[in-house]
């Protein structure tokens, strides 16, 4: 094994990092907690097969920050960490395997708030649940995918304005990538709005749904890069913004739900230097996080709406921002976050 801990410092501030061994279950868990400035550390519970403990560590670390800059830029009173699992080759005793997994989570004492993430699923929070209370996403809050989807929505209006000085999206045209519990909310609402769709999936039937609900054009998976519209809405997965794909775009603003979008950081200045307007994941999605923030802040149901709302205006804000400083919207959107919490600490 072969931990760079020291190489950690610069990314993780004044962070923590747990760790946990349960060999009987053949759970190692990693709970990185990189800021509480704002709040409890929130973040989902990543299960995942990781080459390395290295591996882990440096993914958990790198959520955790990504999740601090999230809450902040969602107005939250939240921290930021991230719960990574080191998948074993079999889980035998799922239940009992999570339900550890919330001791460790209650042993922080409310430090940490964990959440569903890819690799597990709200069976996986239940059982979590039945050992600590610090875990959002559970079956009775309901699923925040259609509030997700409105948050994009009023990001894509903020670009719209932005890039075109429009305050409708009346024809515009958005391609979509994805049309599972998000993209098709986001399609919904851009259809009553008036905006024409061209939609892909790898589920034919999502995408047969969308083409006889919303009249939506259906396209091949790879043919979506290509397509000639107004607004490019990644929804399906991670990565996707990267040194193939962007030379292929024929799109003016990129706004989707999907995390992590850009492969690499200089994928943002192409973008920026191609013209075309990025919309930062973290910033657009944020809906996401509110959402899970209900019960855990002062954040109620009843004002999640005019929270979600909100995106569109730290969207415009982002936008200026770069125009001002002539750089990339993804990196300015740290020092918007950084400011954020800088200025919430000394009131
Ligand atoms: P989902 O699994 O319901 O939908 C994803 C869709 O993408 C599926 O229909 C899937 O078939 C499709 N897909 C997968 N690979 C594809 C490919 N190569 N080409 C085209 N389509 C493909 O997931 P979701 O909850 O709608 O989330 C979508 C994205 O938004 C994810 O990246 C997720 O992390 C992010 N996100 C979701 C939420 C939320 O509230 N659900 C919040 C924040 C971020």
């Amino acid at each position: 094994m072969n931990i760079k801990l020291p190489e950690y410092v610069d990314t993780f501030d004044d962070g923590e990092l747990h760790i946990k061994f349960d060999p009987k279950l053949d759970l190692i868990a990693i709970i990185a907690i990189h800021s509480t400035q704002l709040g409890p550390s929130l973040g989902g519970c990543r299960l995942h097969h990781y080459s390395s403990m290295d591996d882990a560590i440096y993914d958990a670390v790198r959520l955790a920050k990504g999740m601090t800059y999230k809450a902040a830029l969602a107005h939250l009173e939240l921290g930021g960490g991230k719960s990574v699992l080191l998948a074993p080759e079999k889980i035998t005793d799922r239940k009992a395997y999570f339900e550890a997994f919330g001791r460790f989570v209650e042993d922080l004492g409310g430090r940490h708030i964990t959440a569903v993430d890819s690799g597990s699923n709200i069976d996986d929070m239940e059982n979590i649940a039945t050992q600590t209370r610090y875990v959002a996403s559970r079956r009775s809050n309901g699923s925040p995918s259609p509030y997700t989807a409105h948050g994009v929505f009023r990001g894509i209006q903020a670009a719209v304005k932005h890039k075109f000085h429009r305050d409708n999206l009346d024809g515009m045209h958005v391609a979509i990538q994805g049309v599972g519990s998000v993209g098709y909310d986001l399609a919904k609402e851009l259809h009553a709005a008036g905006a024409r769709l061209t939609v892909t999936d790898i589920n034919q039937a999502a995408v047969a749904t969308c083409v006889a609900e919303f009249g939506a054009t259906a396209v091949n998976n790879d043919e979506i890069f290509s397509q000639a519209c107004d607004v490019f809405a990644p929804c399906a997965m991670g990565a996707i913004l990267n040194d193939v794909t962007i030379p292929k775009l024929n799109c003016d603003i990129i706004a989707g739900a999907a995390n992590n979008q850009l492969a690499h950081d200089h994928n943002a200045d192409q973008l920026y230097e191609r013209g075309i307007l990025y919309a930062p994941d973290y910033v657009i999605n944020g809906a996401g996080v509110m959402h899970c923030a209900v019960g855990f802040t002062s954040l109620t149901y009843e004002q999640l709406h005019s929270k979600i709302e909100l995106i569109y205006d730290t969207m415009t804000e982002i936008f200026q921002l770069s125009d001002t400083e002539k750089t990339s919207p993804a990196h300015v959107t740290d020092i918007v976050a950084q400011e954020r919490i800088a200025k919430a600490t000394t009131e």
